[in-house]
């Protein structure tokens, strides 16, 4: 990633001054109900009996979950980041002991296709070796971004880990821009965090670990999340330059427990239904004067029958239709989940880009909400 130091060093220090807070609180906590004398408090992340402890690994299994079912046919594409071939030289995305980022990039990577393709999922890598990508500039994060853009991905997974002073490790999540800007990220990007919580177990968790890439370049970004045009998401799972933790990314199994809870995380997202709209007229896609336009909503999850199948499932209070960024008033067909309406004479003659969207029950948004028109004609 460009100027990944800097943004580093920032995200580092934003983190310390967030778990700088938490240790206020942990402490007002503690002087409220004092312990007796000479006895050490409680430690809160071993409190209460064995059996509570958050304990640094569970034992190593992967078993596929029934519910992963729902990742069939659902199109990924993962991203290692950086490219191992290129070597900077001195501690270039290296850890303290010289353990390459891109190298346990890319195994994560691979791990998680694994999964993903036992479940059914459509899996396309960026990159499958530890090699450039045949382009002008193999950190070329555009292509890396197109790619996804290209295959009109369900979602992108860029796969990253941290850099920092050497106490720092815990996971960050990021999506691009405000947060309007592509809520199916933003979706996305929760369930991702909580996989690799459950499956990393680090000591240290950022107070929000779901975080804007304008964090660290202020209406900028970063570069892979800003040019996607599908849902994206950039996770920074723990911290290479931390002593421990690269010894833990060394190991194999490790990787495959970080590529586990990235595959929970997509698989409870899938399972949570995966929103949709479709344009039914103009079927050509055609806006002419006074024509009106369809649009099928499909909220992922009434196709699949079962208990409550015949309840609504979209918040109708949710529902957005917008042409060119200006609400369109529109009616909706319930028995038929569709939304209907006609553009005025003046939007007809506009750009043409419809958005829409909606949440559903179980939290998610359309993952593709843009729908390209073509005016008939152009003032
Ligand atoms: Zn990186």
């Amino acid at each position: 990633m460009e100027k990944q130091m800097r943004w580093r060093w920032i995200a580092t220090h934003l983190a310390a001054a967030a778990m700088g807070a938490g240790l206020v609180s942990l402490l007002a906590l503690r002087s409220a109900t004092p312990e007796p004398r000479g006895r050490p408090g409680p430690d809160p992340l071993r409190a209460g009996p064995a059996e509570f402890a958050w304990r640094e690994h569970p034992p190593a299994s992967f078993p596929i979950p029934p519910y992963a079912r729902h990742l069939s046919g659902v199109k990924v594409v993962l991203d290692p980041g950086h490219v191992g071939q290129i070597d900077k030289g001195g501690d270039w995305k290296r850890g303290p002991t010289g353990l390459r980022e891109a190298e346990v990039n890319l195994r994560v990577a691979l791990y998680l296709r694994e999964f993903l393709v036992a479940a059914g999922a459509d899996v396309t890598l960026t990159r499958a070796e530890d090699v450039d990508l045949g382009l002008s500039d193999p950190e070329d994060l555009s292509a890396r971004a197109k790619l996804a853009n290209d295959l009109r991905a369900d979602v992108l997974l860029s796969i990253h880990h941290n850099a920092g002073p050497p106490g720092a490790n815990y996971t960050s999540v990021f999506y691009h821009g405000p947060p309007g800007h592509s809520p199916a990220s933003q979706v996305v990007g929760r369930h991702v965090v909580a996989g690799l919580s459950e499956a990393l177990r680090l000591d240290q968790h950022a107070e929000c670990p779901l975080v804007s890439d304008w964090a660290i370049y202020p209406g900028e970004g970063f570069r892979v999340l800003r040019e996607a045009r599908v849902p994206a998401v950039l996770s920074e799972a723990s911290f290479h330059s931390n002593p421990a933790e690269e010894q833990r990314l060394r190991d194999p199994l490790y990787n495959r427990r970080e590529a586990y809870g990235l595959f929970l995380g997509l698989a409870r997202w899938a399972q949570a239904g995966l929103p949709r709209v479709r344009l039914l007229e103009p079927a050509d896609g055609r806006l002419r004067p006074a024509q009106r336009v369809v649009v099928e909503l499909d909220d992922g999850l009434t196709g699949r029958g079962g208990l409550g199948n015949q309840t609504r499932k979209i918040i109708p209070e949710s529902l957005v239709v917008r042409l060119d960024d200006k609400p369109a008033p529109f009616e909706v067909d319930w028995a038929r989940r569709q939304v209907r309406f006609t553009p005025t004479r003046e939007a007809a003659r506009g750009a043409g880009r419809l958005l829409v969207d909606f949440t559903t029950v179980f939290g998610q948004t359309v993952l593709h909400p843009r729908i390209e028109l073509t005016p008939e004609r152009r003032p």
